[in-house]
């Protein structure tokens, strides 16, 4: 007899919820990672080979090729690779000021730059596509075998969604750039996390801290500091700083310069790279030696720790000033900070150590991996988004990073949502029109701290058309701003005596247009489908090589059973297959292929026959009993 459950009245009977799968991705500028929350805690999802690291690189080989992207460590070993493309997300041409090891084109219609590649020109977004393909694979992988097989629902590599993380500097277009490069991707982005706040996820929830935290995250392309206030598991972002062109990559470029001054030699172009390379291996000895020895193009030399530190030290305090302005903007004193959290693999340099703990006069927390950190809180925080209880209680509380305003009469810049302010927000403000009889109002929408507009980055225009004409200043138009979880704006305007209104979704000055992100998505699945279909043709050759082979060498062996008809079909259909590996059809392949398996099926059963009767003979019935 089958049990009934039975419930309460005004009870739903529970049901065992499937378990939904996310993923946690840290999309560096160096290196990147996936992980994953399980009921065991989150952990970092490695490759193959056992490295959770993915170098942040792409290479394009050309559409001919057999693997025409290369990502991570393959990419490296390219000569033409793109490497921190984070840093062109989002950004001008104007706003690159740094040596790049590629070349870039301005598009005609403005927007962020694109790269020259063997496949044409990419944008940052669909290079940053290629990382997060490859991430999400390997994430589904995992999942697949691992996580499969502890729940009821075998995951099918469907993910339900992923947290990515952006660094709190990072402005509206950035983190539209960024959530752009994941829908092409076609990953589903439950929510933009910032790192420090993920890192401080990852740690409160390990060590429960309470208290004002500071995350100190130095990275090789940007640099975050962050005060966060931990308490009964909720974390509140009190103030964020930094620089999003302050990074490890800025010691391997100062080690660069003192090679060059050292060695008088001046780096060709198809150099760069290789040089970089020696100054950062350089820079990674000398966390652990004294001194380091260089060779480069003939020349070598030895960098002490001590030259070495003073080629860093004033990258090193301009992070300490970053910090001193993060505690003022929280007004608080060093000696209010409870802990400080390191992330990020420069602060494994112990200079980098030495300096921070002296300025804030205590010992560091670095138990946790630096380098895993903010991927380990992504995955935490997706898998309580995705609804898995996890850790139910726990609340996050953002920031938008830079203050968010609107043009008013001098050029002037209103700030209507102040830096620093706890997200989802929305707040709005009065304004009034400055003719008589204006029926129009253009609204300019920017972000930073800056009081001019030419100072301050623009993100939008847009108009409120239809006031009723009245004397200058009678009209009443209320501006409103809302910035959701993810950080991205929104802006209404409406005339309350009328109630004529207008908004826009900002559109950031170096995003990607609509239209662009869907022929982007398009061109990657043409691109998915192009591999899987050069995977089925190599399968179907191979195939049909053992066929032909098998089939060459039972005929050398035992044609004689076979009478003439027999053989000439079977010869026949032999070099159709054969004819038919050079036409790079996999469907033809496949065909003949079966037609030649299915036209041997006679001759293996009377080859089979006639190996038992042989294997028989000489033999007593006694013996083959045996
Ligand atoms: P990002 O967040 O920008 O992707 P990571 O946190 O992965 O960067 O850090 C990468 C940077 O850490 C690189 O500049 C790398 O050279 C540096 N790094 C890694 N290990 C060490 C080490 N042992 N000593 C000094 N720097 C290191
Ligand atoms: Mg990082």
């Amino acid at each position: 007899m089958a049990l009934l459950s039975i419930s309460e009245p005004g009870q739903s009977p529970k049901r065992s919820q499937a378990k939904k799968y996310a993923l946690g991705i840290d999309l560096g500028t160096t290196n990147s990672l996936v992980a994953s929350a399980s009921a065991d805690g989150p952990c970092v999802i490695t490759d193959q080979d056992g490295a959770a690291l993915l170098p942040s690189v792409v290479a394009y080989l050309g559409k001919d090729k057999p693997e025409p992207v290369l990502v991570g460590e393959p990419a490296l070993k390219h000569a033409e690779h793109i490497s921190s493309v984070k840093r062109l997300m989002g950004r001008g041409a104007s706003d690159i000021k740094h040596k790049l090891s590629y070349t870039l084109v301005e598009p005609e219609t403005g927007g962020m730059p694109l790269i020259e590649t063997q496949a044409g020109l990419k944008s940052p977004v669909e290079v940053s596509a290629e990382i997060l393909k490859v991430l999400a694979a390997r994430g589904k992988s995992y999942l697949g075998k691992e996580l499969g097989k502890e729940v009821d629902k075998e995951c099918d590599g469907e993910i339900d969604g992923i947290v990515l993380t952006v660094p709190a500097y990072f402005d509206e277009a950035q983190r539209q750039a960024t959530k752009d490069a994941a829908r092409i991707a076609g990953l589903k982005v439950l929510r933009l996390l910032s790192e420090p706040t993920a890192a401080a996820v990852a740690y409160g929830l390990d060590k429960k801290l309470e208290g004002n935290v500071i995350i100190f995250d130095l990275g090789g392309g940007t640099f975050d500091v962050s005060l966060m206030r931990l308490e009964k598991g909720v974390f509140e972002v009190l103030a964020t700083g930094g620089d999003t062109a302050l990074g490890g990559d800025d010691f391997d470029r100062a080690i660069m310069r003192w090679v060059q001054e050292e060695s008088k030699v001046e780096p060709k172009q198809e150099q760069i790279a290789e040089l970089s390379s020696i100054a950062r291996e350089a820079k990674h000895t000398l966390s652990n030696k004294d001194a380091v020895e260089l060779n480069f193009s003939g020349w070598s030399g030895i960098l002490s720790r001590e030259n070495y530190y003073q080629l860093v030290d004033p990258l090193i305090e301009l992070t300490l000033k970053a910090c001193r302005r993060v505690l003022r903007d929280a007004a608080m004193k060093v000696d209010e900070i409870t802990d400080v959290v390191m992330v990020g693999g420069s602060t494994r340099s112990p200079r980098v150590q030495e300096k921070v703990e002296r300025f804030f006069q205590r010992p560091l927390l670095n138990e946790l991996d630096p380098d895993q950190v903010v991927a380990l809180g992504a995955a935490i925080q997706a898998d309580i988004l995705v609804g898995n209880k996890y850790d139910s209680d726990l609340l996050l509380l953002d920031v938008n990073p830079l203050s968010l305003g609107i043009e008013t009469m001098g050029s002037l810049v209103e700030k209507i949502i102040p830096r620093n302010t706890t997200i989802p927000v929305s707040r709005a403000q009065e304004f009034t029109t400055f003719k008589d009889g204006q029926t129009v109002m253009s609204l300019h929408v920017l972000q930073g701290e800056r009081e001019l507009v030419e100072d301050c980055r623009s993100l939008a225009k847009f108009e409120l058309r239809g006031i009723p004409p009245m004397v200058a200043g009678a009209a009443v138009i209320r501006v409103s701003f809302q910035v959701d979880a993810d950080g991205l704006l929104s802006v209404a305007a409406e005339e309350k005596s009328s109630g004529v209104k207008s908004s826009i979704v900002v559109k950031p000055s170096f995003g990607l247009e609509e239209k662009e992100i869907e022929s982007m998505i398009k061109a990657s699945h043409r691109e998915a489908e192009h591999d899987r279909d050069l995977r089925r043709l190599k399968e179907n050759e191979v195939d049909a090589l053992r066929i032909i082979e098998a089939i060459d060498s039972a005929l050398a062996q035992d044609a004689e059973l076979l009478d003439t008809s027999e053989l000439k079909a079977l010869q026949q259909s032999l070099s159709a297959l054969q004819e038919t590996l050079k036409s790079g059809d996999a469907d033809l392949i496949q065909q003949h292929s079966e037609a030649l398996n299915e036209l041997s099926a006679t001759f293996a059963a009377r080859r089979m026959d006639s190996q038992i009767k042989s294997a028989f003979t000489g033999k007593t019935l006694d013996e083959v009993d045996r």
